[in-house]
């Protein structure tokens, strides 16, 4: 059995919500020796330092330096960000008998998986202080809410392809009518902080159902969040696990709102990752011509999770790629180049996976279904460095409750870890050497 897949379900025990995936990455680097930067300060960084810095609280990049300084960049790419329900400004629904709360989509979830199971609220608030405001992160750590199914007696059409509509179906009740105004005493209780001090908040549902390993053979596991927190928790793990960098950077970035389009200051489809790379540039003195060099022989490996092939429907799968849990790494081809992998990018990938002896597999979307997308080619745009794009398997993509292979979570670890350690250059177009 899988060691490391009760390390992942501690770590997603943690991440009710994005803020807190995000603190609880922090919290692994700081304890393993990386030295937080901030943003808005002058950074000072020495030849064979690590090193991570956040932004909005959403988005980290952690990255180990050779003791050349500057170098090409070997970085794994994840997101933070998972589907789900926000609740609004001002969300406590007074009805006759009951009370409940405004919400609205995040991203494309998987509407019936929410329904009918003990939920909760995290996030952040955002108080007072004596001279400006704090953000402070709170996670309402108790069964409080739940989203009822109506009755196949009331909707006899449930069952034959039903509807929701997210302004009626999916907003959770929270107790009767005496509930009004407990909302924010219980998210202000949490957090440690007055009521009328919280200015703002960004908060969000969660699913309280525990997280099981299960099958004949312990051979799978089931949480929330594991699109994309499996691999977020991979590409930090395997940089604190990697053995020092020689001649180039290891480095990994978290990218949020992955699952809206990227396009926010801490999204994939920002300047995070070029400021950064321009920064550790900037404190070696290495110039722009060193800079684009140094590109050329970098790599990107963009982790997001990848389907597996569904025992109830094969029918979805490719005719000649049928991705398993358990499998080992998945790599995404895309014809069109949705997916940025290429020959190169996933040759030199499958070479790195090969000598530590992870399996890969291939995925491609059947030819007439049209496929999602993710970070590889939206950071790419920002920073032009070959990339590949690759996942672990799993079922249920975007339910609140998904299913993944537990010794997928050795292999990603092993791949990845592999990937930190291995020194790449090109010398010519088209040619490789790795070390
Ligand atoms: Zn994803």
């Amino acid at each position: 059995m899988s060691k490391n897949v009760h390390t992942l379900i501690e770590f997603l025990q943690k991440a009710p919500s994005t803020y807190h995936a995000v603190a609880a990455l922090a919290a692994d680097l700081r304890a393993a020796g990386f030295a937080e930067l901030q943003e808005g300060q002058r950074w000072q960084l020495q030849p064979g330092g690590s090193y991570y810095v956040t932004r909005n609280q959403t988005a980290l990049i952690a990255f180990r330096l050779p003791e050349a300084g500057f170098a090409p960049f070997n970085i794994v790419s994840a997101h933070s960000d998972s589907p789900g329900f926000r609740l609004k400004a001002n969300a406590e629904i007074e009805l006759k008998h009951y009370t409940q709360l405004n919400t609205g989509g995040y991203g494309g979830l998987i509407i019936s998986s929410w329904l009918d199971r003990p939920l909760s609220v995290a996030g952040r608030v955002l108080v007072k202080t004596a001279s400006g405001l704090k953000s402070q992160l709170v996670n309402v750590d108790r069964d409080l809410l739940l989203i009822p199914n109506l009755a196949i007696h009331m909707n006899r059409e449930i069952n034959d392809g039903y509807k929701f509509n997210l302004q009626k179906d999916t907003l959770p009740l929270i107790g009767s009518n005496a509930a009004k105004g407990s909302l924010m005493a219980q998210v202000a209780d949490a957090a440690g902080v007055a009521e009328a001090d919280i200015v703002d908040s960004d908060l969000y549902l969660y699913n309280r159902d525990r997280a099981a390993v299960w099958g004949a053979d312990g051979e799978y596991f089931s949480f929330r969040r594991l699109d994309d927190l499996e691999c977020a928790w991979g590409a930090v793990q395997g940089l604190i696990d990697a053995a020092a960098p020689k001649a180039h950077i290891a480095m990994a970035a978290i990218f949020d709102n992955e699952e809206v389009g990227s396009g926010t200051r801490q999204g994939a489809d920002s300047t995070f990752l070029t400021d950064v790379t321009e920064r550790i540039a900037h404190a070696f003195g290495a110039d722009k011509e060193a800079q684009l060099a140094a590109y050329t022989s970098s790599l990107m490996v963009s982790a997001d999770n990848a389907h597996a092939s569904h025992p109830n429907h094969p029918e979805k799968d490719d005719p000649t790629n049928h991705v398993l849990m358990n499998g080992g790494v998945v790599i995404k081809y895309n014809p069109n180049q949705k997916y940025a992998s290429d020959a190169v990018s996933a040759g030199l990938f499958r070479l790195i996976c090969g000598k530590a002896g992870v399996p890969v597999q291939a995925y491609a979307n059947r030819s007439d279904i049209g496929g999602g997308s993710t970070l590889g080619n939206i950071s790419t745009a920002h920073l032009s460095i070959p990339t590949v794009d690759i996942g672990m398997a799993q079922l249920a993509m975007h339910s609140c409750y998904e299913t993944g292979g537990s010794r997928d979570v050795e292999y990603l670890l092993a791949a990845l870890t592999a990937f930190y350690a291995t020194d790449l250059a090109s010398a010519a177009d088209g040619e490789w050497q790795l070390a």
